[in-house]
C-alpha cells in the first residue's frame, strides 16, 4: 500500500482504505512524511489537489498517542476562511479518524454560539474554526488555546484577503510557542510571505 508507505499507521490506513482512494496524490506523498516528523511545512496548494487529506491524516496520527482530557482545551487547531471549508476538513477529520479515539468540533459564525460553548463543556482534541468566531469564546473563556500542538492554516491567501490577518495575529499570541505549524496557501503574495517568515520554523516546502 502506497499510503503505509508514508508512514501512516494502521486505523488511518484502513479509514484510507474505506473510502477507495488507491494512491497518495502528489502533495500527499510529499507532506504526509514531513508531517509526521513534526516539522513545520509550507505548502503552495490548490483545491482538488488532496491538500485536505495530506494535512488531516499525519495531523490524526501525530495527536493519536493519547486523547484530550481538558474540556475547551484542543490539541490541534485548523483555521479555515469560511465556513464551508471548515465544515468540509471537520467532516475530512471525522472520515479519517473514525478508528482513532480522537474528538473533533467544527466551529464558526452566524450560528448559535451557546450549542458551541456546550460542546467545548467536554474535551475536544482537533478544533476545525474560522478566525471571529473563535476568538469570541477565547474571549468568553468557554475555550483556551493553551494546549495547542499543532496549528493548519488552511487556504491562508484566502483568510488575508478577507481581512483576517488581525484576527490570525491575536489567535497566534494565545497559542504556546513550542508547536508544529502548516501553512497551505493557492498562491504566495508578500503578505503571504511575511506570515509564513513570521509563522514557519525552518519549513518544508512543499509544491504542487
Ligand atoms: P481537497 O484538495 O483536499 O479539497 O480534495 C479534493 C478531493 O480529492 C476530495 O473530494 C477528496 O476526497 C479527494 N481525494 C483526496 N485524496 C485522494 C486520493 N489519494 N485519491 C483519490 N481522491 C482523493
Amino acid at each position: 500500500n502506497q499510503f503505509a508507505a508514508l508512514g501512516l499507521a494502521d486505523p488511518l490506513l484502513r479509514a484510507v482504505a474505506d473510502t477507495g482512494y488507491t494512491s497518495p496524490t502528489p502533495i500527499q506523498q510529499k507532506a504526509i512524511p514531513l508531517v509526521l516528523q513534526g516539522g513545520d511545512l509550507l505548502a503552495a496548494a490548490q483545491t482538488g489537489t488532496g491538500k485536505t487529506a495530506g494535512f488531516t491524516l499525519p495531523l490524526l496520527q501525530r495527536l493519536a498517542d493519547r486523547s484530550c482530557k481538558r474540556a475547551g482545551h484542543p490539541r490541534a487547531l485548523v483555521l479555515t476562511p469560511t465556513r464551508e471549508l471548515a465544515a468540509q476538513v471537520e467532516e475530512a477529520v471525522r472520515i479519517y479518524g473514525k478508528y482513532l479515539p480522537l474528538r473533533s468540533m467544527v466551529m464558526f459564525g452566524g450560528v448559535g454560539f451557546n450549542p458551541q460553548a456546550a460542546q467545548l463543556r467536554k474535551p475536544v482534541d482537533i478544533l476545525v474554526a474560522t478566525p471571529g468566531r473563535l476568538l469570541d469564546h477565547v474571549a468568553q473563556k468557554t475555550l483556551n488555546l493553551s494546549d495547542v500542538e499543532i496549528l493548519v492554516l488552511d487556504e491562508a491567501d484566502r483568510m488575508l484577503d478577507m481581512g483576517f490577518i488581525h484576527d490570525i495575529r491575536k489567535v497566534l499570541a494565545l497559542l504556546p510557542a513550542k508547536r508544529q505549524n502548516l501553512l497551505f496557501s493557492a498562491t504566495f503574495s508578500d503578505d503571504i510571505k511575511a506570515l509564513a517568515d513570521r509563522l514557519l520554523d525552518n519549513p518544508g516546502l512543499v509544491e504542487v
